[in-house]
């Protein structure tokens, strides 16, 4: 039987897609098509349309977050935002570490635990998101990466800080690649992260945790990932930009969670 804290969640990562006009049409189809009582549902836009999309979805079940943000409050980092500013923004959410983060623009464990401690600090949703190379995966380091993911960016809170954080496991072999992890391979993982998250802060923690699958999410695979025990949601590029695919993903259809 699964924590009734763990109300699924299903976010979708825009990255860096859609003009204004676009991802106004987008949020507002995604604002009439999400139902009532389905699971939590959060966009993650570009930053230049968060204002637009928050006033879009005013008012409807779905929440909005940012794909990063600066650890301090504010100062001389040009080009970056802070998450206070995210949050003036309208948003509740915001993503960290994503593993197009960690390749291109050199986020590391210790980057994510200080944006971690920020976002928290802003009363933001943290979805933290951690995951295996294939190199990685190949040289059988998958347990050791996640390990070191998350104890670097979760070590030294305390588990009542961390409430409100989700982790998203996001196998980077399988984001934008068209190869999703198979449902045992994502239950595996999820598994692992759940254990060392009680680990690191408590069995009650690690119970009423939420853990995303992302990667490669799609209409056809949604069902089946999310018949696992230990996938919470998940995290969709792609398939997110476009109302009809993110809808369908949204309404999966899996065993009912008590
Ligand atoms: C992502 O951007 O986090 C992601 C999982 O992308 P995709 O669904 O396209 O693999």
């Amino acid at each position: 039987m699964s924590n009734p804290l763990r109300r699924p969640m299903i976010a979708g990562n825009w990255k860096m897609y859609h003009d204004l006009a676009a991802s106004v049409t987008l949020a507002k189809a995604l604002a009439a098509g999400t139902p009532e009582n389905g699971p939590e549902v959060v966009i993650a836009t570009p930053a230049t349309a968060l204002t637009v999309v928050a006033a879009a979805i005013k008012g409807s079940k779905v929440k909005l977050a940012a794909q990063n943000c600066h650890w301090e409050k504010e100062g001389a980092f040009t080009g970056e935002v802070s998450a206070s500013q995210i949050k003036d923004a309208g948003c509740s959410a915001v993503v960290l570490g994503h593993s197009e983060r960690r390749q291109y623009f050199g986020e590391t464990d210790e980057t994510v635990k200080k944006k971690l401690t920020s976002a928290l600090a802003a009363g933001l949703l943290p979805i933290v998101c951690v995951g295996e190379t294939l190199a990685e995966r190949e040289d059988n380091r998958t347990f050791k990466v996640l390990d070191t993911q998350l104890t670097g960016a979760l070590s030294g809170f305390g588990p009542s800080q961390l409430a409100s954080v989700v982790v998203a496991y996001e196998p980077v072999w399988a984001i934008g690649t068209g190869k999703t992890a198979t449902p045992a391979q994502a239950q595996e993982a999820h598994l692992y992260i759940r254990k060392t998250c009680a680990r690191l802060h408590g069995e009650a923690f690690a119970a009423g945790l939420r853990i995303l699958y992302g990667g490669s999410v799609k209409p056809d695979n949604i069902d089946a990932l999310m018949s696992e025990p230990d996938l919470d949601g998940a995290l969709v590029g792609g398939a997110s930009l476009k109302a009809d695919s993110f809808l369908r993903i949204i309404n999966f259809k899996a065993p009912a969670r008590a």
